[in-house]
Parts: C-alpha cells; structure tokens; sequence
C-alpha cells in the first residue's frame, strides 16, 4: 500500500439481509467506529470504508450513516440514465438515495448476466457521469488461471471495462479472481501482487501513468480477518472488497483495522 493511496474497505452484502439484518449490521459497524474514534481522540479513521448493501436498504442505511465514516455504495447500475428497463436502477437514482459508489461487472454479474467488458465500460462512464465512483471488478477463472491466461485475460478486462477520462476519484478497480469468490481459496501474496502491478501498468494506458498511480486497486476474493493484514500490505493492494466476511460487522472491521498495520 503506498502513502499516497488511502486504503478502501469496500463490503459487497450481495443478496442478503432484510432491513432489521441491515439495520443492525450498519449500527454494529457504526459503534465500532466511534469506538476507534474515541481511541484516536479525534484523529478520525486511517482508511475508508464502504458498504454495498442490497438495492432495498440503499436509502435508509444512507440515512443511518450520515454524516459517519461509513459510505454507502450499489452493486450495479443501468448503462442508461432512464427508460423502459424493468428491474433496474441507474446510477442517478444511486446516487439520489445517498450512494457514492457503485460496483460494476462482479463476476456474478457477468456470469448471471452475461454482462460483457463493452457492458461494464457503459456501465461504469454512466456512473461517472452521475457523480459515483465505479468499482470496476476484474478477474480470471479457475480454468483461466490453470491455463496461465491469467494476465491475458485481466489486460483485456482492464482494457475493455475501465472508461477513458476516469480518474483516481472517480474509479476504484478490484482484481477478483473467480476461483476465490466464496471458495476460501486465496491466490499467494505473489501473485496477488503480480496482478495488482498488472492492472495498474494496463490502467496507466487507458487513464494515463498519473491517475493510474493514484487509483486504489482493491483484492477481493475470500478476504478474511486471518489473511488480510497479509494482502493488505502488499505494494499494490490498496484495499479490499469483500464478501461473506462483510457480513460480520467484527471481521469487517478487523480487515479494516489490518489495512493500516
Ligand atoms: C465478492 O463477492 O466480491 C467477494 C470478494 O466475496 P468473498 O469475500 O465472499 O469471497
């Protein structure tokens, strides 16, 4: 993690919690920061964190967490503004519930979805254009990996997925590999560095060498209390998205807590 790079903790709840879980999770994870703030004696918190709740809890735990050190952030967007798209929900809306960030092209949005990088890309300039930060998701499969296509493929999703003009303020990228996504399986600290250095060099030609070197690539991929502090100190890490244990508000923030040592 450089000095100039804030770590982000980013919690993807996926499609889980009815409002009383949601409730009480924000307000679990809201005691633990004033409980840290306390210690700090108003030093305030040394990374960001953020929450991804399902779309249904969006606006009230925005307004639970106002005004607090917790973001609030979708796990997807509409590439469109409006329009006749059953279902869905565009980036201004996201943002008009309190959002300021929202993940675009999980893998299991492209897998359920078929959501393609040409998808994704639109998907992200969209959210752009509305005032959020697109959390751009990359990642190989188990087959990929096997198959040493590792680098080949996460190229072409940077290349394909991340829009032109997009900015350290504006894009977050998470390298995921497929094959770590609820499994329990990691990659070694190696090649998740590897593959952090990677993206950053393939971001450099999409966003240019500066915004790339400020941009926070995030790993996600059975990110635990136990092996955080190890991915979390790697040089191109600068963060973490993470599922299952997110839902824990005491594991989410002790990987919050190991980002900064
Ligand atoms: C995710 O789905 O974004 C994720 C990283 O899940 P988990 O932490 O459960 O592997």
């Amino acid at each position: 993690m450089a000095m100039t790079r804030r770590p982000l903790i980013a919690g993807n709840w996926k499609m889980n919690g009815l409002k009383s879980d949601g409730f009480d999770r924000a307000n679990a994870l809201l005691d633990l920061v004033a409980a840290a703030e306390d210690a700090a004696e108003g030093e305030g918190l040394s990374f960001d964190l953020l929450i991804c709740p399902p779309a249904t809890l969006i606006a009230m735990l925005a307004e639970l967490v106002w005004g607090r050190p917790i973001r609030v952030g979708g796990q997807d967007c509409h590439a469109k503004v409006s329009g006749a798209h059953t279902g869905d929900i565009s980036a201004a809306m996201l943002k008009d519930n309190g959002c300021t960030h929202v993940i675009v092209g999980h893998s299991e949005r492209r897998t359920d979805h078929g959501e393609t990088d040409a998808i994704v890309k639109a998907k992200a300039r969209a959210a752009i254009e509305a005032g959020l930060s697109a959390v751009v998701c990359v990642g190989e499969t188990e087959a990929e990996r096997e198959g040493g296509k590792t680098a080949e493929v996460v190229s072409r999703q940077v290349a394909g997925s991340i829009p032109e003009g997009a900015t350290s303020l504006s894009l977050v990228v998470a390298y995921e590999p497929v094959w770590a996504i609820g499994t329990g399986k990691t990659p070694t600290a190696a090649q998740v560095q590897e593959v952090h250095a990677l993206i950053r060099d393939k971001l450099a030609g999409v966003v240019g060498v500066e915004e790339a070197g400020l941009t926070r690539i995030l790993y996600g991929g059975s990110v635990k209390p136990s092996n955080a502090k190890e991915l979390l100190g790697l040089p191109d890490v600068d963060g973490a998205l993470v599922g299952g244990a997110s839902l824990v508000a005491g594991d989410f923030w002790a990987i919050a807590t190991a980002s900064v040592g």
